[in-house]
């Protein structure tokens, strides 16, 4: 199995497909990409990685968040770069081969992550003798705008049969669930993904406030801490990824 494959080529494209490999892609580049396209160019990061390559050769693919080390868990962000091509700054970096429709975008979200690991046949798709995990989203998927896709939210969440997260018509009904893990993770102290109703900082915009505060309150440590005010080390529920 391999994970991110941004810089795969044509040739281990055939070598992973001739091994019987597969492929999980990670949302790194909306935040990343144009670092990346600075730093190898345009052409690189169009192909930055090629899904649509991927699934011409038949590789099983599937997509993740890269959360928490890099990205946000927020699904919604990833899947907008995958339909649009376009960074959480809004550089359009991917062409239009490179991208794929909602449809397919789902797709790897759902039914290609089970594929990856040999659970299709009980994951990934809604059916009898499947599991029952599901969410009830605020917006169409399908419908919104594109732009919207980073907007969206989970109103009712359910996973192993019980509702882990309720909102909206359905507050309430979710049972009290033990505390974030891990507890340095910014949602512990930041009380969630702030959501908020659209038009919202929810999705890419909230991951761009998350990196400014993030940048703001480091450098402001690092004045405090140059005159004697705040301690040398960082806050220790940041991460050191996280602090910039
Ligand atoms: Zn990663």
């Amino acid at each position: 199995m391999f994970d991110h494959a941004e810089t795969v080529s044509a040739g281990n494209l055939e070598r992973i497909a001739a091994l019987g490999g597969g492929i999980s892609v990670q949302n790194r580049m909306p935040f990343q990409g144009t670092a990346f396209a600075q730093r190898y160019g345009a052409e690189a990061a169009a192909l930055a990685p090629p899904v649509t390559d991927m699934l011409r050769h038949g590789l099983p693919v599937a997509a993740g968040t890269d959360a928490t080390r890099v990205s946000s868990y927020n699904p919604w962000v990833a899947l907008h770069w995958l339909v649009t091509g376009r960074t959480v700054g809004g550089a359009t970096l991917r062409p239009a081969g490179q991208r794929v429709s909602r449809e397919q975008a789902l797709e790897l979200y759902t039914l290609g992550g089970a594929r990856l690991t040999g659970e299709e046949e009980h994951k990934g798709v809604l059916g009898e003798d499947r599991f029952a995990d599901f969410a009830v989203l605020s917006h169409d998927y399908f419908a919104v705008p594109a732009d919207d896709i980073p907007h969206i939210e989970s109103l009712l969440t359910v996973a192993g049969g019980r509702i882990v997260y309720a909102a909206g018509e359905y507050e309430g009904l979710d049972e009290t669930l033990p505390p974030v893990s891990p507890e340095w993770g910014p949602v512990a102290h930041l009380g969630g993904y702030q959501a908020s109703p659209p038009p919202s900082v929810a999705g890419a915009r909230q991951a761009d406030l998350l990196a400014e505060a993030v940048a703001a309150s480091e450098q402001h440590r690092r004045w405090r801490a140059a005159r004697g005010f705040a301690p040398e080390e960082p806050p220790a529920f940041l991460d050191p990824c996280f602090v910039l």
